[in-house]
């Protein structure tokens, strides 16, 4: 078997609806698990309904849920002729939301997010299975929440992989039995207390990682609206080039680095099992796309690019002008761990901690009242990250035209600089 994943934009329209359909349907050699996400920019707005639930702007929330029913309500109009069958259906989901929203907010906001924000998935899913099933791509739709067990740190829940498998091997397996094809969510799943989860945005591309690690699928294939992975973000960089085939390694170097390609958890369950994911685009499918997989071989790959804007750089300078000794910098990291800040960049030299961070951190105001207890801190603000994965001098030099070069550090494949 194998498992798809489809974003948000494959299927955010009905036209697309139907472009989906046809990639199901055209491959029909392996069992298929299909992991969809909320369409089009549902999660964004089923978002902006918690915050005006929990900031009690009863009228607006209101508003949103009632756009959120219409537009659902249409769009499974437009694809599925009579819709008297799947209304009651929708309609309990909308009840889950409306059983809050007739509340006052008495729980952490997070609690609320997730209970909410998961309606986007199961609409979406809920419409397009009943949509296959009418077009004769039969399928049995599958809540996750009955599958996916999880703690309950909402919005970035952590997986309960033994209970998961349990119910992975119950409930799903048989499935595949009757029918072809099943249609379930990402991003979400339950706590013990049948609560909803989710994990993190952009986490339906996890969910089919986990579960392509517990079914042992064949590969994963992830559609997008984008022909390949690309060596750089096309937004900032004018010069990408597309990259056929990467490693697992790199895909989590470029994560770390600040490359939003994949979510980095995806990663690991695949690798582990050495279940090869495809990137592949669903408006031309019979383009190559990328495979990313674990493999011996030398690939070649191109300058790979990521620039992380927003960034401050702090310099951390001993009072007394004595050295930056290995005590200080257990005290500088100290502070920095208190705060939860992420250091992305860092560099000792005699007097001097130097630390590049993200300028949005949230203590950023605490790290720098405890930093200045002890020490002088210096910032320059308003700078880039920018690093640069098998670099050659003729790309830098073309990428730093007019920029001024505050800081560097090299190794063998990784180049970083801090540019203004
Ligand atoms: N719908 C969720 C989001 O937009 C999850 C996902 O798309 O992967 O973040
Ligand atoms: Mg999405």
């Amino acid at each position: 078997m194998e498992v798809y994943k489809f974003g948000g934009a494959s299927i955010e329209s009905v036209e697309r609806a139907r472009n989906v359909a046809d990639i199901i349907s055209e491959n029909t050699s392996e069992k298929k698990l299909i992991v969809i996400s909320a369409k089009g920019k549902t999660t964004n707005h089923l978002e902006h309904l918690v915050k005006a639930y929990y900031n009690k702007e009863t009228e607006k929330a209101k508003s949103l849920f009632e756009d959120l029913k219409k537009d659902h309500l249409l769009y499974a109009q437009e694809l599925i002729k009579s819709t008297e069958d799947i209304t009651p259906q929708l309609e309990e989901f909308f009840i889950e939301i409306e059983w809050i929203l007739n509340t006052p907010p008495h729980n952490e906001f997070d609690y609320y997010y997730d209970q909410i924000v998961c309606i986007g998935e199961l609409l979406s899913t809920y419409i397009i299975s009943f949509y296959l099933n009418s077009i004769h791509i039969e399928n049995t739709w599958v809540d996750i929440r009955d599958i996916l067990k999880t703690d309950s740190n909402y919005r970035d829940a952590n997986i309960y992989w033994k209970q998961t498998e349990e119910c992975v091997q119950k409930q799903i397996v048989p499935l595949f039995q009757k029918k072809n094809f099943i249609i379930t969510q990402g991003f979400i799943g339950s706590t013990n207390e049948n609560n909803s989860v989710t994990l993190g945005r952009e986490g339906s591309d996890y969910t089919s990682a986990i579960l392509a690690h517990i079914l042992n699928a064949k590969r994963v294939t992830i559609w997008k609206d984008v022909p390949s992975l690309l060596n750089g973000d096309p937004k900032i960089f004018p010069h990408t080039v597309p990259i056929k085939e990467i490693t697992f390694y790199e895909v989590i170097e470029m994560a770390y680095y600040g490359a939003q390609v994949i979510h980095p958890k995806t990663i690991k369950p695949l690798q582990n099992k050495n279940i090869p994911l495809y990137v592949k685009c669903f408006l031309d499918k019979k383009l190559q796309g990328t495979k990313i997989f674990n493999t011996d071989k030398k690939i070649k790959y191109p300058p790979i690019l990521v620039l992380k804007t927003n960034q401050i750089l702090l310099q951390v300078y001993t009072k007394d002008y004595s050295f930056i000794t290995e005590k200080n910098l257990s005290k500088i990291y100290s502070i920095f761990h208190h705060c939860k800040i992420k250091i992305n960049l860092m560099q000792n030299a005699a007097i001097s901690f130097v630390a590049c961070i993200d300028t949005h951190s949230s203590h950023l105001d605490e790290l720098l009242n405890l930093l200045e207890k002890d020490y002088t801190v210096k910032r320059n603000e308003n700078l880039f990250l920018f690093t640069v994965r098998h670099y050659k001098q003729n790309v830098l030099r073309e990428e730093l035209k007019n920029r001024t070069v505050l800081l560097t550090q090299k190794t063998r494949n990784t180049i970083q600089m801090v540019v203004q």
